[in-house]
């Protein structure tokens, strides 16, 4: 089985282009990584038959290697340096924290200017508000739908705040890709295979939640699934699993997910402490731990009213508790080497 061919960084153009008119003549596909002391081939398909064999004497090529797991694409095997993109104007990378930040739905235009105002007085760099929304209850605010993304459109223009929005289906993808910055998939449509597979179409970075039932191992799986299709921009969002304890806490949430992704993956890593935990008194020192575990960036609801909120209310941070956030992870960020 051959799943990476890896190159010397000095390889030449002739001879890397070899190797890949290889594999495709083949019938697979590619995902070239071009790094300064390798260049790593990823073979995509289904590989179980191929020999290593006929790579091993190309020119340039130092190894052939099996991967034993169900995603290769995300792997550090694969791209052993951290990724860093931008969305617009924010760089994702590890010399940052990247706040994101705003109501857990679009409910009006006045709510919405107010808070990316605000958010962004204090140093939150990408608005988020869900116009789709996933509820448990099918008789639940559902959101604003097309409104809303009106709505976000036009907050955007007005503060230069990027947009993180939730998308639901493949087909809503067009229409929320207008507006949107950054597609969120949420929690419950991590195993959307087909969701995954559109997003992975388009090259709008994604930010994909853990579902509250997934092992770690499941999230990277489904994230393969949107880097097979070409899309590398990803996010990976550790929002809390569900557990025992239901009296203090909505979910739990995975310390641990973070240096462990961290680890196997070269992907940026955020945490939401908001549905992480389901209570806001416990939003700030758990984005303190999240910034301490190597997170790359924290998704945070705020709502100016959060007793009036349509939705997650009880998790949702006043504007003070926004500002105190801000101002309490901060000697967290720089301790990382991060700026916030
Ligand atoms: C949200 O971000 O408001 C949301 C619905 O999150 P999750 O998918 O993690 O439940
Ligand atoms: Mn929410």
């Amino acid at each position: 089985m051959a799943d990476l061919i890896i190159m010397a960084g000095n390889s030449s153009d002739e001879e890397i282009s070899a190797v890949i008119e290889k594999v495709k003549s083949l019938g697979f596909g590619i995902n070239l990584s071009k790094g300064k002391e390798k260049i790593i081939i990823g073979i995509i398909g289904d590989t179980r038959g191929l020999s290593e064999e006929i790579f091993l004497s190309f020119p340039g090529v130092i190894e052939v290697i099996n991967i034993l797991k169900d995603y290769k694409l995300v792997s550090r095997e694969f791209h052993s340096e951290d990724s860093s993109f931008s969305i617009e104007n924010v760089l994702v990378d590890r010399n940052h924290l990247v706040v994101v930040a705003g109501p857990c739905s679009v409910e009006s235009m006045e709510q919405m200017i107010k808070t990316a105002k605000f958010i962004q007085s204090c140093g939150g760099k990408i608005l988020r508000g869900g116009a789709y929304k996933p509820r448990t209850s099918p008789y639940s605010f559902t959101g604003l739908g097309k409104e809303g993304l009106e709505i976000l459109k036009e907050v955007k223009k007005q503060t230069g705040l990027p947009v993180v929005t939730e998308v639901m289906t493949p087909e809503e993808v067009d229409i929320v890709a207008e507006v949107a910055d950054m597609l969120q998939i949420g929690a419950r449509n991590m195993y959307n295979y087909r969701l995954l597979e559109r997003v992975g179409r388009t090259q709008i970075p994604v930010l994909l939640k853990r579902s509250f039932q997934a092992t770690i191992s499941e999230l990277l799986s489904c994230t393969e699934y949107i880097l097979k299709e070409g899309n590398s921009k990803v996010i990976l969002c550790e929002r809390g699993i569900r557990t025992f304890d239901s009296q203090f806490t909505r979910n739990c949430l995975d310390l641990n997910a973070i240096p462990v992704l961290k680890k196997e993956t070269h992907l940026p890593v955020f945490v939401d402490p908001s549905h992480g935990t389901g209570k806001r008194d416990l939003v700030i020192p758990m984005s303190r731990a999240a910034i301490a575990a190597g997170a790359d960036g924290l998704v945070i609801e705020v709502h100016p009213k959060p007793e009036e909120a349509l939705s997650d209310g009880f998790q949702s941070l006043t504007f003070e508790m926004f500002e105190r956030l801000m101002k309490e992870i901060q000697p967290f960020a720089k301790i990382m080497g991060r700026t916030v």
